[in-house]
């Protein structure tokens, strides 16, 4: 029998990146822990030592919950279940030949690559202005910090993100006393893609809470202490936080990747990219063929991870892939500030302290499967 040298044996291993710490990604880590791929020799590529839980970003925001509720620590996570942590940020993949490019020059050889890095926010256009994303999510803490001790913090969209940290910014400084109001400016009504009366009914509980909203305006100008709406209306800030609606990474459409009309790629049932069968994807970075208009929102992400996982290692040993099917109605927990939260699931709406019980529940437990 022929017996293999060191070096050939490396050789026989393949190599999978797995690029981003979203919430698919920490799951597909933790699956590895408990059941690691034969064979393949992983890596995760992600610009931050820490992911963060945008679930628990409104209760951050508003003092319950301390940063390492909030986060998690990647090293750790990759280190116990034997994957590579490099700290890089992703530019370009050249799928052809099958190599990722980072910020900063390192180029990663690869057999497989997916991809979990979330979505951005900020337009370029407001890029060199005082407007600011939480988007890398490891850029939130510090953003809030800034500006929940300013008088008139300023939310820039008016969905579920929007809304949510708008009234936990408000809870804050009520809480603490800081005079001022927060401001919500959206260029749909608040909870625009909901029916009239769910809308109309978060819009009531923010206005009770006493902050100012401009709705069906967009942001046109951003100045140093005032923006302009498309309405001509100049409003007064003291910050600007954007929060309106995931747009791509570009690193997709320039390394000439099938993406939709937003720049996000497009992907099969398999979670494999549309156009090639060694590039996978989750989250909010993915547009699926299946279903382009699926919400970008983490509970998709956390849903797809397992099939992830799944496929991966089947893609390895050459088996028949699985296919994900989002559920078609999702359960949502705004929290509004004052342990209550507005549950929506399909058409129903309940405003309660048990709303809020729950999502803590929900999160915590969250949390806790990787800590
Ligand atoms: C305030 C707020 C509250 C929200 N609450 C909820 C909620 O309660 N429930 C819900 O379902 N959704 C919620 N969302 C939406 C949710 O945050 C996103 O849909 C979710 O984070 C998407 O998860 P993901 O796995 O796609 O990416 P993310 O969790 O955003 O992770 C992306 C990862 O990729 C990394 N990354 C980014 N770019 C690169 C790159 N070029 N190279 C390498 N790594 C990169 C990032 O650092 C990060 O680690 C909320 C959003 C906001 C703003």
């Amino acid at each position: 029998m022929r017996t293999f040298t060191d070096k050939e044996v490396f050789d026989l291993s393949k190599r999978l990146l797995l690029v981003g710490a979203g919430h698919a990604h920490i799951e597909v880590v933790r699956s590895m822990k408990e059941q690691p791929i034969d064979d393949v020799e992983v890596c995760l590529i992600s610009p931050s030592e820490y992911f963060y839980y945008s679930g628990m970003f409104s209760g951050y925001t508003e003092g319950i919950y301390s940063l390492e509720d909030i986060r998690l620590d990647i090293r750790k996570l990759t280190q116990d279940a034997g994957v590579h942590f490099i700290r890089k940020r992703a530019s370009r993949v050249y799928p052809n030949f099958k190599k990722l490019f980072c910020q900063g020059g390192a180029v990663y050889p690869f057999d497989m690559i997916s991809f979990d890095i979330g979505s951005k926010h900020l337009p370029d256009p407001f890029m060199h202005t005082v407007a600011r994303s939480i988007k890398p999510n490891e850029q939130f803490a510090e953003r809030v910090d800034e500006l929940r001790r300013t008088s008139h913090p300023l939310i820039v969209g008016g969905g579920a993100g929007g809304c949510e940290l708008a009234l936990s910014l408000q809870a804050y400084k009520n809480k603490e006393q800081i005079s001022g109001d927060v401001r919500l400016v959206s260029s749909s009504n608040i909870l625009g893609s909901r029916t009239k009366r769910i809308s109309k009914k978060l819009k009531s509980i923010m206005q009770a809470k006493g902050i100012q909203l401009w709705e069906q305006e967009r942001v046109e100008e951003v100045y140093d202490d005032y923006i302009v709406t498309s309405a001509n209306n100049k409003i007064r800030h003291t910050g600007v936080l954007w929060l309106g609606g995931p747009l791509a990474d570009p690193l997709f459409e320039t390394s000439g990747i099938k993406v939709d009309e937003r720049g996000f790629p497009l992907g099969r049932t398999t979670l494999q990219f549309a156009d090639y069968e060694f590039m996978f994807g989750a989250g909010d970075c993915v547009t699926l063929l299946t279903d382009p208009n699926l919400d970008k929102s983490g509970v998709h992400a956390v849903k797809q991870a397992p099939i992830l996982y799944e496929n991966l290692r089947r893609f390895t040993a050459s088996e028949e892939l699985l296919a994900y099917e989002p559920q078609k109605v999702a359960l949502y927990l705004i929290s509004t500030g004052m342990k209550k939260a507005l549950l929506l699931y399909g058409p129903v709406a309940a405003y309660s302290k048990r709303a809020w019980q729950l999502k803590n529940k929900i999160d915590r437990e969250f949390m806790d499967k990787y800590k």
